[in-house]
C-alpha cells in the first residue's frame, strides 16, 4: 500500500514537470490527481505577500458585515441593554466609538474566530440557570447528558487559561489560576448592597466580580475588558444564564468619553497598576460615573499572607 503510494507519487511527477518550481497550484486549482509537487515552495508563498483570504471586508470598520456572527448577535444584544438603562443618543455614540475599535481588536487577535466558534459549540442545557455564591455555578434541573457534559468540558479546556473563578458548570469545576472568591469575600463587607445600582466593572476579567455584583442586588451589571478570550469564558457561562441585566463588552476605559455619566458604582479591582497613567485612569472612573456615584479601586492582591501590598479605596464623585 505504502510503495503503491510512493509509486504514484513518482508517475505524477513525471507527468507535470514543464511547470517548474515556480508552478505551485493551491488546492482548489490543482487539477485532479496531482499531488502537491512542489508543497514546500507553496507554503512558503503563504507567507506576509500572500493575498488574504476574503477579507478585505475586515476593513470597512462595521460589526454588522464584518461579524455577521453569533459575536456581532451578542454586542448588539448589550447595545440592547444599555439603551434599555440609558439615553438610546448616548449609547449609540459610545458605540460609534468602540465599533470600529471593536472590529480592529477582533481581526488583530488571530484566535477570535476559533473561541468563537469553541462558544457556538457549546450545547444548549435545558431549564439551565446560574447559582451565584463563592462558586458561580451553572445548572439545571433538567437531567444533563454526559454527552453534553463532556461537550463543554472540551470547549472550556479550549478556553484555557482560566485565571479567575471559581466556576462550576454542571458539575465540572474550572480550577482557575486566583481564588477570586477570597478577594470578594475581603471586598463584599465593606461594600453594602448594590440594590438597585447601575454597575461597571473596569477590567472585569471574565467576569466572575459580576455575577457576584448581581448577586448584591444590582439593576445592570457591565464589564468592560479588552480580552477576547475573557469575553469568551464569560460568554460560556452567561449562556446558561436566563434574563440576567448583565453584559460584556471586549474594549479598555480609554473608549469611554466624559458625555458618560451612567453607573452608579464603578469597579476597578486590579487594573491601576496596569496603567501606563494612572491619573488618567481615575478620571476616566470618575466620567462615567453618576453625580454622587461611587467607584471602588482595588490595588494589588497578596498572595502571600505576609504580603501587604494590597489594598484599596473609594471615590465618591459630587
Ligand atoms: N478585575 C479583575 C481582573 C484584574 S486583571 C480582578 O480583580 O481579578 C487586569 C485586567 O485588566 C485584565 O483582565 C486586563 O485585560 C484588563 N485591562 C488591561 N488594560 C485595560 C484597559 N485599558 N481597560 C480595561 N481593562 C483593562
Amino acid at each position: 500500500m505504502f510503495k503503491s503510494q510512493i509509486g504514484g507519487l513518482a508517475l505524477n511527477r513525471r507527468k507535470w514537470p514543464e511547470m517548474g518550481p515556480e508552478w505551485s497550484p493551491g488546492p482548489e486549482n490543482r487539477p485532479p490527481g496531482m499531488p502537491r509537487p512542489f508543497s514546500r515552495l507553496w507554503d512558503r508563498s503563504r507567507g506576509p505577500g500572500r493575498p488574504q483570504v476574503g477579507p478585505s471586508w475586515r476593513q470597512d470598520g462595521h460589526l454588522e458585515t464584518v461579524w455577521g456572527n453569533s459575536l456581532a448577535t451578542y454586542l448588539f444584544s448589550v447595545r440592547d441593554l444599555l439603551e434599555s438603562h440609558f439615553s438610546s443618543a448616548e449609547v449609540n455614540g459610545w458605540w460609534a466609538i468602540i465599533e470600529p475599535e471593536l472590529v480592529k481588536t477582533f481581526a488583530k487577535n488571530g484566535k477570535t474566530d476559533f473561541w468563537e466558534s469553541q462558544v457556538s459549540q457549546l450545547p444548549s442545557i435545558r431549564n439551565s440557570s446560574l447559582d451565584v455564591g463563592s462558586v458561580v455555578e451553572a445548572k439545571s434541573s433538567d437531567f444533563v447528558s454526559r454527552l453534553a457534559v463532556d461537550n463543554i468540558q472540551a470547549v472550556l479546556k479550549n478556553l484555557k487559561p482560566w485565571r479567575k473563578g471559581p466556576f462550576n458548570y454542571f458539575g465540572i469545576d474550572v480550577d482557575s489560576e486566583w481564588r477570586s472568591d477570597m478577594k470578594w469575600a475581603r471586598i463584599a463587607p465593606v461594600l453594602g448592597s448594590l440594590q438597585n445600582k447601575k454597575v461597571l466593572d473596569v477590567g472585569c476579567g471574565n467576569g466572575y466580580y459580576m455575577w457576584r455584583m448581581l448577586e448584591k442586588g444590582a439593576s445592570l451589571v457591565i464589564g468592560i475588558d479588552p480580552s477576547i478570550l475573557c469575553l469568551a469564558q464569560f460568554r460560556s457561562l452567561s449562556k446558561y444564564a436566563r434574563n440576567v441585566p448583565i453584559g460584556m463588552i471586549p474594549v479598555g476605559t480609554e473608549t469611554l468619553s466624559e458625555e458618560m455619566a451612567w453607573f452608579d458604582v464603578v469597579f476597578s479591582m486590579g487594573v491601576l497598576y496596569h496603567r501606563r497613567d494612572p491619573l488618567s485612569h481615575l478620571t476616566e472612573l470618575r466620567n462615567i460615573l453618576k453625580p454622587g456615584g461611587l467607584s471602588l479601586i482595588h490595588i494589588s492582591e497578596p498572595t502571600r499572607p505576609e504580603r501587604i501590598s494590597y489594598g484599596g479605596f473609594c471615590l465618591k464623585k459630587k
